[in-house]
């Protein structure tokens, strides 16, 4: 039985926009990952006689923990028109939670949940784009009263901890207010000094000391950083067939920067990057700061359970860098930055790194090999 609690509920505000795009979405999730399902809807399955109920259990058949797409390929429950056979079947409470409850995503903290969207969703990630000329540059919540159906997540006790990560989010907030931050050099000050701060919190919470950092550049990250990160399994070929739009971003970047040495990178990184921010057309540093501070807004509350404060400075500099990569990839080959160019790019990047922890824990493994 699911426990219910009346607690409160910030919600970022471009949360209810979302629907669906359905057949008519451009990169869909149905495609490109591993499903992981449920115990609820897999003992559903099992009790289902229809043919859909079979196709499901032929589909999680041999798999240690139950999944659809075990090979990242389409959905094995997804019909050649485009739709899932399950929701045409029985409906959409029949889905597993994931498909029912993706993109939106909350961190449950007890005393309140925020709700929040998963950019890997094309749809979401345009109407995060969308929302930026909204007040707090979209990024605002609202707050209700309400109830609250799924158990908190982890099992952390700390109120005062709590309380603490609620101000360190309201000071990192504040740090990275538009006004403050009017070029790439100062964007790049800000996240050194909240990587350095979270570092030294998170030793007086777990009662280390670690040292200091090398004070490397944070944004934009050198070729030499994004090169090394290229070239772990972030990119592979197996992508051509499981997320082929990142397999053609990820080639457009070792036909620019393969063919050139060290210096000559760097140097063409610069050239695009002061295109990138004199461009009328452009998205400019407001923009970059505003994804940075979404990711950092995403998983903060993280922290509540694992004190590892620098981790996620380091995963939203992760994120910002290798998308700013990929937005300049897309300017290198003559492609606008439209609204849906930059939907596209969040979305695949985001669907390769943010659920896929092998994936990024390389990624922050050559930053962290550079400057902690
Ligand atoms: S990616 Fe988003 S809009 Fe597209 S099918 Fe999935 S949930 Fe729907």
């Amino acid at each position: 039985m699911i426990a219910v609690m009346k607690t409160t509920i910030r919600t970022i505000l471009f949360y209810d926009r979302f629907s669906c795009l359905g057949k008519k979405c451009p990169l869909n999730c149905c495609h490109g990952w591993r499903i992981p399902l449920d115990d609820d809807s897999v003992r559903r399955f099992r009790r289902e006689k229809s043919p859909v109920g079979l196709r499901a259990r032929i589909a999680i058949l041999g798999t240690r923990q139950p999944a659809f797409g075990r090979w990242h390929l389409n959905c094995p429950m997804l019909d050649p028109d485009g739709y899932c056979s399950l929701q045409k079947a029985r409906g959409e409470k029949f889905l597993p939670d994931t498909c029912r409850i993706y993109p939106r995503d909350w961190a449950n903290l007890g005393i309140f949940v925020e709700r929040t969207l998963d950019l890997s969703c094309i749809h979401a990630a345009t109407l995060y784009l969308q929302a930026a000329g909204d007040p707090e540059g979209g990024l605002a919540f609202r707050e209700e009263t309400g109830l609250w159906e799924l158990p908190r997540a982890g099992d952390n006790d700390d109120p005062e901890f709590l309380q603490r990560l609620m101000e360190r989010r309201e000071e990192m907030l504040m740090s990275l207010s538009p006004e403050r931050i009017p070029d790439a050099d100062a964007l790049d000050e800000v996240i050194f000094q909240l990587a350095d701060d979270g570092r030294r919190e998170q030793d007086r919470c777990l009662k280390l000391s670690t040292g200091g950092m090398k004070r490397i550049r944070l944004f934009p990250f050198s070729i030499m950083l994004l090169n090394e990160m290229m070239s772990t399994f972030f990119y592979e070929d197996g992508l051509k067939w499981t997320e082929p739009r990142l397999y053609r971003m990820c080639r457009e970047y070792y036909r620019a920067f393969d063919p050139l040495t060290e210096i000559e990178g760097q140097r063409k990184l610069k050239e695009l990057q002061e295109r990138y921010f004199a461009g009328p057309d452009t998205p400019g540093i407001r923009d970059l700061t505003r994804y940075f501070t979404y990711c950092l807004i995403r998983r903060h509350y993280e922290t509540y359970e694992d004190y590892s404060f620098l981790r996620r400075i380091e995963e939203a500099a992760v994120h910002l860098n290798m998308v700013f990569l990929f937005e300049l990839l897309a300017l290198n080959a003559g492609r606008k930055l439209t609204v849906e160019e930059r939907a596209g790019i969040i979305a695949c990047y985001e669907k390769r790194t943010w659920h896929n922890e092998d994936v990024l824990g390389v990624l922050i493994k050559q930053l962290n090999g550079r400057f902690v």
